[in-house]
């Protein structure tokens, strides 16, 4: 879990980042940034997608009126370091 110096820090870099816009499906302007690490994975092989070696440690934003899901990839973000998570 992201302790609320982290959160503070994640919030700081999307606005740096300019991630300011409005939800895409409700037009609400503000988000929360969840307190916990999403990893999405990628499949290369479409006939056998259970394995997957490949993710996405990702930062989850979440419209507070619709709720509404964001992925924001943590590499991008810079807070990944020799492929650790560091906020
Ligand atoms: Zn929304």
């Amino acid at each position: 879990m992201f302790d609320p110096a982290q959160l503070a820090r994640i919030r700081a870099r999307l606005i740096e980042k300019k991630v300011t816009g409005p939800c895409p499906r409700c037009a609400h302007p503000e988000f929360v940034v969840l307190d916990r690490v999403a990893n999405p994975s990628l499949y290369d092989d479409l006939e056998d997608p259970t394995f997957s070696s490949i993710t996405i440690p990702s930062i989850v934003t979440a419209c507070s009126r619709c709720g509404f899901l964001s992925l924001h990839a943590i590499g991008t973000l810079g807070f990944l370091v020799n492929g650790k998570i560091v906020i």
